[in-house]
């Protein structure tokens, strides 16, 4: 069958492999460049984690999403994953963290209450104070997403796939399975697969009411020299503040130190005004201050802007209508289960998924970790 790819970020890609792995014949048209700096899956890291909160669906797809990495780790020849564990921290509001702790209890990971000397043990760089709850979680890691982007687009070049980079698609008929590219030129293929991140609203106005770019600013810091090996070795950590908070995601593999907030903008075009105003990365630099000790002798090195694109209940939308699959809505936390997305979209298009269990697969509904298991082992079979 053939198949077209809008969109060359992970999703885009990674469905592109696992449709060529299943034996369709695959073109990718991307607007940008691959990897493209402007899209949402282009950074140096994404974490991967398994508490989620109250969306406990996901955190039972985590395995699944780790096995799903496996397989593409094997076909790259590469692992582009470092394991680095998790700290949670929590204050204001511990519903987040109470959930995600007894969904560990259900998933066998090992959990560590953590006194402010367990603190100052696993991370002594951070405020052992002004928490109401701080666990250790025995898993997670960074995902080299940029790195990860490039391997997946070079390997699929070398297994046949046709990518088209500077191509942007102005218009698809999902009844006919058809687009239309900039030039006026047409494609036509079985299935089109819309990857399209936060410029989805421009090729599908009907996703309009249901997803929202956001516009995130992150900053990468500098750390005081004495603190830049304890930096090195830390752990990942989410700062639950209420509804809001930081997270910091560690210097690994030769990456920066990049904090980040958890609040939606829910504002902007992904095309327009990306660069950081002044006072954004400040804000965000002392957004850390209740959680980083000597947070003065710490350097901004650089800011920069990136784009979710928001779903209400931050559930991600994987539909099929006619001859198109749309995927998106992945509300900032959608790169770690990128390579299971892949699977999942060949799992529909090959039917061994049905729509609606595509569709509550990657929404999170489905919350019983076996029942996930044996779906997306269908898809990978
Ligand atoms: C600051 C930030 C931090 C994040 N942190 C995490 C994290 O820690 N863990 C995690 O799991 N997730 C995280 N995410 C979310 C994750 O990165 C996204 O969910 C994921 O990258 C979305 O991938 P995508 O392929 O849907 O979108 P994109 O990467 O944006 O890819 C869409 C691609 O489609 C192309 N395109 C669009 N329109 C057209 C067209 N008409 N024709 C051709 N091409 C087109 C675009 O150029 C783009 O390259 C974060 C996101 C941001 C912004």
């Amino acid at each position: 069958m053939r198949a077209i790819v809008i969109g060359g970020g992970i999703m885009g890609l990674c469905s592109a492999l696992a449709l060529q792995q299943t034996g369709h014949r695959v073109t990718v048209y991307e607007q940008g460049s691959i990897p493209n700096p402007m899209g949402s899956s282009v950074d140096h890291h994404r974490l991967i984690r398994h508490p989620y909160g109250p969306l406990t669906g996901y955190a039972m797809m985590i395995n699944s999403a780790f096995k799903a990495w496996g397989r593409l780790w094997s076909q790259l020849g590469q692992t582009l994953f470092h394991a680095t564990g998790t700290l949670v921290t929590a204050s204001d509001d511990t519903a987040w963290v109470d959930q995600s702790l007894s969904d560990m209890n259900a998933l066998g990971i090992r959990v560590e209450a953590l006194s402010a000397d367990g603190i100052r043990h696993r991370a002594p760089m951070i405020r052992a104070d002004g928490f109401e709850k701080a666990a250790w979680i025995d898993s997670g890691g960074v995902l080299f997403a940029e790195p990860i982007v490039a391997a997946i687009a070079r390997h699929l070049v070398l297994s046949g796939v046709t990518v088209n980079t500077n191509t942007p698609v102005v218009d698809i008929d999902p009844v006919r399975g058809s687009v239309t590219l900039a030039d006026g030129t047409r494609a036509r293929a079985e299935i089109v697969i819309v990857a399209c991140g936060p410029w989805v609203r421009e090729l599908v106005p009907s996703i309009m009411g249901r997803v929202k770019p956001s516009r995130q600013v992150v900053a990468y810091l500098e750390p005081p020299p004495h603190l830049a090996d304890a930096w090195r070795t830390a752990p990942m950590i989410l700062d639950i503040h209420g509804a809001g908070g930081i997270y910091a995601v560690p210097p690994v593999g030769g990456t920066g130190l990049k904090v980040g907030d958890h609040t939606f903008s829910r504002k902007g075009h992904p095309s327009r005004k990306r660069e950081v105003k002044p006072g954004e990365a400040e804000r965000l630099f002392e957004a850390c201050r209740s959680r980083f000790l000597e947070l003065d002798a710490y350097r901004i090195a650089h800011a920069k802007t990136c784009f979710y694109t928001v779903e209400a209940d931050e559930r991600f939308i994987l539909e099929k209508q006619d001859r198109a699959v749309i995927v998106t809505g992945f509300s900032g936390h959608g790169f770690k289960f990128g390579a299971l997305m892949g699977e999942i979209v060949a799992g529909l298009t090959n039917e061994r998924l049905t729509p609606t269990e595509a569709t509550e697969l990657a929404a999170g509904r489905i919350a019983d970790r076996k029942r996930i298991e044996a779906l997306t082992s269908l898809c990978s079979d």
